[in-house]
């Protein structure tokens, strides 16, 4: 029976208990926490230096297969697991991405979980939150408008205004932005030069807020990373402009995490939210690191599918926090197997064996990739009221005789109690200690080995094709030292490939790397892929078409 009951109207029937109580569930005080209204808190850099000398509880991270545009569940289930962990008892806390505006108005409608599985107030997380994507914009603008103040007031570094590499950002979907011209209207108005806008979630700032241990390392970062080059194609970084106190400055209360609850009132660490296919696609390290150190468990989610989030979670973001997870979740839902086995989009919600059994060789892929970084996992099965009885035998079935630990999962509908199963497959699985966690490359492979390693291992495909651009560019970045930089792979969610249309498991493809951009902040390389682009644009039918909000202030059509 269908769930009648939008996201937004569970989320608004919920009562919430206040953000003092959740802090105090995990050992907190009215002195440790910074509160933002009455739900949602940032924790101080006091209380976050308190915890340090205690132990850290154990990881779980959840990945998915590739996804149909509508996402897999990745976040609901995220949030169910933890609170299916607590509900058994075990102390679990939530840490995940904070939503962008670009697609909250444009696709998704919102990405705070779903059914009775949310973290609250969803209105908030999903609009402007605690203002952290908001300062990492002014902090990104700030930059730009430096350095053409820089060019404007003399030139002193010798910046070639057309090797400016630095781009405005804006955290919403906004495609006639790409490519802009600046600086017109004569001798006052500054210096023309060709710019462009990323989506804010893209900006190297995200992921240096998202990578950095604290403040120090936020800011010793934020100097590195690389901006323009000079008509001696030299490097300029922030340091050179002398402003990385003024980009830390912006950001001091940023980087502090954000503490919500779930309808379960489970507590969540809601931080930083980089997209997973053109960036790293994890929440920070001051989310994950903080609440390991509050509770024994930490339920996480990486972006999309293992295909991106999760092989970036486990070679950039391990790298950089030292946090290894205990055991992957993987999840897979019977409409998204069938869309991999081709059936067509507008058939999903018909029984068909057949598809479903050809698709499973997408969730085998990224099994099998979650083994080939030596850890545990567990095969979720968001259950849609639509799957059949069948399908959902066939699936599991299929699971068991691989050898795959293998759940329903039916928190969307149910909550926590949806996530029983789940939970106890996943805590046997960590129980067993079966984990022989390594990289896929070294930092000290040259960056064609280190992508070779990721286009063979995670995507299952036979070699990568580099443009001519590409290869200048790997050739700059060995000149200049950087290449014992982490891979951070741009390419579409929908396929293994790079080719959102080849669903399945491709195989004999290769992958184009179409550009190599060093971010020395953030500590890797990008290696653009396919046609992905660093700002989105919004659907014929946007999200923001059904949303609303009446005279007492409350929110519709946020999904
Ligand atoms: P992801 O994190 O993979 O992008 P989300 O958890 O954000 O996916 O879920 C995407 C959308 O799908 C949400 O609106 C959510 O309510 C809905 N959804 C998730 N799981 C289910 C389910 N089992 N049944 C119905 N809708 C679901």
């Amino acid at each position: 029976k269908p769930l009648m009951k939008s996201d937004i109207q569970i989320a608004q029937e919920a009562v919430l208990k206040p953000i003092s109580a959740i802090a105090e569930s995990v050992g907190l005080t009215l002195d440790d926490i910074e509160q933002y209204g009455k739900y949602k808190a940032k924790l101080s850099y006091e209380a976050i230096d308190k915890l340090a000398v205690k132990q850290d509880g154990k990881v779980i991270l959840v990945t998915s297969i590739n996804p149909t545009p509508a996402g897999e569940g990745k976040s609901t289930v995220t949030v169910g697991l933890g609170d299916a962990l607590n509900q058994l008892g075990k102390r679990t806390m939530i840490a995940m991405r904070e939503p962008s505006l670009g697609p909250t108005m444009g696709i998704k409608g919102g990405a705070t979980g779903g059914g009775y599985s949310q973290v609250l107030p969803m209105e908030d997380i999903n609009l402007h939150f605690t203002g952290d994507i908001h300062a990492i914009t002014s902090a990104n603008n700030a930059l730009s408008a430096l350095i053409d103040n820089h060019i404007h007031q003399g030139n002193s570094l010798n910046i070639d205004a057309r090797r400016i590499v630095w781009k405005r950002a804006l955290d919403l979907n906004d495609r006639a932005l790409r490519k802009v011209v600046i600086g017109l209207g004569g001798p006052v108005q500054g210096v023309p030069r060709e710019d462009g806008f990323d989506i804010t979630v893209a900006s190297e700032i995200m992921a240096v807020l998202c990578l950095s241990n604290d403040l120090e390392d936020l800011k010793s970062r934020l100097a590195k990373m690389v901006v323009a080059y000079t008509y001696d194609k030299e490097p300029v970084k922030v340091e050179d402009l002398g402003v990385e106190g003024a980009l830390a400055l912006l950001l001091k209360d940023a980087l502090k995490p954000n503490l919500v609850q779930t309808i379960e009132h489970s507590p969540a660490l809601i931080h930083g939210g980089p997209f997973a296919n053109i960036a790293h696609g994890c929440n920070s390290i001051a989310a994950t690191k903080t609440a390991a150190k509050l509770a024994d468990f930490v339920v996480t989610e990486s972006g999309f599918g293992a295909d991106l989030g999760a092989e970036k979670f486990l070679n950039i973001k391990t790298r950089a926090s030292g946090i290894q997870p205990s055991a992957v979740v993987v999840v897979a839902t019977i409409r998204a197997l069938k869309m991999h086995g081709g059936a067509p989009k507008a058939n999903l919600h018909l029984e068909d064996l057949q598809a479903l059994e050809k698709g499973l060789e997408n969730l085998k892929k990224h099994t099998e990739t979650i083994e080939k970084f030596g850890l545990p996992f567990v095969v979720a099965i968001n259950r849609f009221a639509l799957d059949t009885d069948l399908e959902l035998k066939f699936l599991a079935e299929w699971c068991e005789k691989q050898g795959m630990e293998v759940a329903l999962t039916e928190v969307w509908e149910h909550g926590g109690k949806g996530g029983i199963q789940l939970a106890q497959a996943v805590l046997s699985q960590i129980e067993k200690n079966e984990n022989n966690f390594n990289y896929l490359y070294e930092l000290t492979d040259t960056i064609e080995e280190k992508v070779n390693s990721i286009v063979k291992n995670v995507y299952g495909g036979s070699g990568i094709e580099f443009s001519s651009k590409a290869l200048r560019q790997m050739h700059e970045i060995e000149k200049n030292g950087w290449s014992g930089l982490p891979i951070c792979m741009a390419k579409t969610q929908y396929s293994l490939s790079d080719n959102p249309g080849l669903l399945g498991r491709p195989s004999n493809f290769k992958i184009q790397v179409r550009e190599l951009q060093p971010k020395l902040g953030a500590g890797f390389i990008v290696a653009l892929t396919g046609d992905v682009m660093t700002m989105p644009g919004l659907p014929k039918k946007p999200a923001a078409l059904e949303m609303d909000v009446d005279n007492t202030g409350k929110a519709a059509g946020l999904f």
